[in-house]
């Protein structure tokens, strides 16, 4: 079987200072690639160091939507020229988000708006960020459909919803959530079975989201085996089958 990856992760986080280089080695084993995932400006920037430092990792660059506040003119630019980075694959996490709102919804809208256009004027794709946000962050992905694409992370939307996201290009990654107890999860892995597997990505969205058996533990990107597991299975597919597509498809959308 081939290996596994992780394509949302958040390794350059304190919950790893006292294990990271122990813990990197271990994913280094047992993942093909991961994507470390930027969040504000100093993550964005970790997340291009280790892209230098290890061939299996990826980066992004963006502000995710708790952390606008230190949005500017010049830290715009400066994700333009991290954008160009070669093994900066997307733009992201950006986004909605409604459930901490640490900003009025007017003022994530705009820099959701801002940094889409650094992923259209780069031509890179974008991962979403969207908490209890999804009509407003539709809205906005529609303004830019057929110029931007991406990913959803750890997507808690509606089918009807994934259904016209998937018709724009869309990919829905799943995580922790989809292994989890419980009505919300219940309807998480209806949307899995709705979303075709050519769409589907895994993740873990480390530290974050451990997945069963692990939940409450901090969350490592080799826990992303529960997560897949789980999807081979609401697919009814054998997990060579399901793990072949599965990588094929963060390949094509990040052009790994
Ligand atoms: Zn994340």
């Amino acid at each position: 079987m081939e290996n596994l990856y992780d394509s949302h992760v958040h390794i350059n986080l304190n919950q790893y200072d006292k294990n990271r280089e122990k813990i990197i080695k271990m994913c280094e084993n047992k993942l093909d690639f991961m994507i470390n995932i930027g969040i504000d400006e100093k993550s964005s920037e970790q997340s291009i160091a280790y892209s230098f430092q290890y061939d299996f990792i990826y980066a992004t660059v963006g502000v995710h939507p708790t952390n606008i506040k230190e949005y500017t003119d010049k830290l715009e630019k400066r994700l333009f020229k991290m954008g160009k980075e070669e093994k900066v694959v997307a733009i992201g996490e950006i986004g909605l988000d409604y459930h901490w709102m640490k900003d009025p919804k007017d003022y994530q809208k705009e820099i959701f708006r801002r940094q889409m256009e650094i992923a259209r004027k780069l031509n890179k794709p974008v991962v979403i960020h969207s908490r209890e946000a999804q009509d407003d962050t539709f809205k906005i992905l529609e303004e830019f459909s057929n110029e931007v694409y991406g990913v959803m992370h750890t997507y808690a939307g509606d089918i009807e919803t994934m259904k016209k996201l998937k018709n724009m290009g869309y990919y829905f990654s799943f995580s922790g959530p989809v292994t989890f107890k419980g009505k919300r999860s219940d309807y998480t892995r209806k949307v899995v079975k709705n979303t075709p597997i050519e769409r589907i990505l895994i993740e873990t969205d480390s530290p974050f989201l451990a997945p069963q058996p692990m939940r409450g533990k901090v969350n490592v990107p080799t826990n992303v085996e529960y997560v897949f597991e789980k999807i081979a299975e609401i697919k009814n597919m054998s997990k060579e089958k399901a793990l072949f597509i599965l990588r094929n498809n963060a390949k094509e959308i990040f052009g790994i």
